[in-house]
């Protein structure tokens, strides 16, 4: 029997209010405080209209192309898509990517951390690079971390990709997919322009707000959300270190003369992070690590006014605004389903920290393979359910699903931290020693490595980081290990 996927979205991202008026934490604010007391930049809307790609697209012509079945369609152009696209296509399978705009810039500003961009090959992609981070836990206490950082050019990324999907075969239909149907050994992928593709393999890339991919309904996602305002700014002036990004800075002065505002940031903190360009150019972006419920937009912009004022980083133009909100954490999708999701929509986001990009892109390879070996190359020839079984392995392996319930945990031990444990924890965490805190932060670490990390974390912990981890973490702990033991049955 054929069933369909054209769901409300399974991923249920907040309604994240951007007027104080629905904050539902209006209460906690006395009612003078209008975004107009902070107004700066905040009244000033982005100045740059993002240019597309030139690129002579291989596109599908659905009424001339023959054969009109691909044995692999892949749904979405993001970077988790199109690495995909790219890696499937090496093993000789045919492959049609679908987006709406597939030569639209990326919207989001990707930073990584430049070892883990140059293990994939993409050491040609940055934009800029910093030769060091900086943590500022408050005035007194700021760490340096000697590894490198950089932005991504979302447009040498794109771009790149894009050529060694278009060398190796890849065709493109720009149209927004509308439904997915299954039969028992081929799927057809219906458009928003009347096209209809046949294929073995559908592949759904295409971001967290994805109707295509299924979660249980009978458990809830339970997921944090980070969320952020970022801005790319010209400034007067700014106080930052050209020669150091700043990966976070929770220091709350900006909040001494706000009462309401400080007693809330220190409940729910967010933090800055900062990639200065030059003494005029920089991309400013205040964020709330992770939160459940979603810390209301308003109130993290609300933030960023008094804090930029309380710096003296007075915004003359914004170039580009940017508006984050990453789900986190939570179960897994359905699996196996007959669509097999990679990318955001696949949880391959970082529990504890929010970052995708790179988890994205590097399991793209593992995925391509499984999909190979089931479509013919170099395998047995399987379809269907066997088929979809196979690569989602590839989505998910044993390996990586154990060490993701580690750091679900880590999610849960930050979620319940205010911002002096969060200040405590960072402390510590960023003593650890690099093959550690590196390793973590950009997901190497094997289970046994992350039990190790748990401990030396505990070894290096303030007394009060102790008692924080002793009091709020047993229910994450005690979760965490029973999934795991749930796993290895
Ligand atoms: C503002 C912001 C900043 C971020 N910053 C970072 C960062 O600094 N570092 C980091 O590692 N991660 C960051 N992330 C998280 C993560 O990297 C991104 O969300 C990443 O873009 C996920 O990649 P993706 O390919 O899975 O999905 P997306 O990038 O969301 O791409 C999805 C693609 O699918 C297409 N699509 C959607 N619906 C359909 C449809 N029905 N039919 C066809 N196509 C469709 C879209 O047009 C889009 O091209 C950030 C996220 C946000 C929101």
């Amino acid at each position: 029997m054929a069933i369909s996927h054209a769901l409300l979205s399974p991923f249920s991202l907040p309604h994240i209010p951007s007027s104080p008026i629905h904050s539902p934490f209006r209460t906690h604010f006395q009612p003078h405080y209008t975004l107009r007391k902070f107004a700066n930049f905040l009244d000033l809307k982005p100045e740059s209209k993002p240019q597309p790609l030139k690129f002579d697209l291989p596109l599908f012509h659905p009424y001339s192309d023959r054969p009109r079945r691909f044995d692999a369609v892949v749904v979405g152009a993001g970077p988790a898509g199109l690495r995909l696209a790219e890696q499937l296509s090496a093993y000789g399978i045919k492959v049609c990517c679908v987006d709406p705009s597939p030569l639209s810039p990326w919207p989001n500003n990707y930073g990584v951390w430049v070892d883990e961009f140059q293990a994939l090959g993409f050491q040609d992609c940055f934009h800029k690079t910093w030769p060091m981070a900086s943590v500022y836990l408050n005035d007194e206490k700021v760490k340096f971390l000697d590894r490198p950082y950089a932005q991504v050019s979302r447009k040498k990324l794109k771009m790149k990709l894009m050529e060694e999907c278009a060398t190796k075969g890849v065709k493109f239909h720009k149209a927004k997919v509308w439904e997915i149907k299954h039969q028992e050994f081929e799927s057809s992928v219906a458009c928003d322009d009347g096209t209809e593709i046949k294929a073995n393999l559908v592949i759904d890339a295409s971001g967290f707000a994805s109707r295509f991919t299924e979660y249980s309904k009978s458990k809830p996602r339970n997921c944090g959300f980070q969320i952020a305002h970022g801005i790319l700014a010209e400034v007067e002036q700014h106080p930052f270190d050209l020669n150091k990004m700043v990966l976070m800075d929770w220091r709350d002065t900006h909040l001494g003369n706000e009462p309401y505002l400080r007693q809330d940031n220190k409940k729910s903190p967010t933090f800055l992070y900062a990639m200065p360009f030059d003494p005029n150019l920089i991309f400013l972006e205040e964020t709330s690590l992770v939160g459940r419920p979603a810390l209301p937009y308003a109130v993290v912009k609300r933030r960023m006014a008094a804090r930029l004022r309380h710096l003296g980083i007075k915004v003359k133009r914004i170039l580009e605004e940017e508006k984050c909100v990453i789900p986190m954490g939570g179960s897994l999708p359905k699996m196996p389903q007959a669509v097999v999701a990679a990318g955001g929509v696949a949880g391959m986001v970082h529990p504890a920290s929010g970052y995708s990009v790179v988890l994205g892109m590097a399991a793209a390879p593992g995925v391509a393979r499984r999909a190979a070996e089931g479509l013919g190359s170099g395998g047995r020839m399987i379809r269907g359910r066997a088929l979809q079984g196979r690569v989602w392995e590839g989505v998910w392996p044993a390996e990586r699903r154990r060490v993701r319930e580690f750091y679900c945990f880590g999610m849960e031990t930050l979620v319940r931290l205010d911002l002096e444990g969060l200040r405590r924890f960072f402390d510590a965490f960023f003593d650890l020693e690099g093959f550690y805190w590196e390793g973590f932060l950009s997901s190497r670490l094997s289970i046994r490595e992350l039990g190790m990390l748990g401990l030396a974390l505990f070894g290096h912990a303030s007394p009060m980081s102790k008692l924080d981890i002793l009091t709020k973490c047993p229910l994450p702990l005690l979760k965490m290990m029973a999934n795991l033991a749930l796993q290895a049955l």
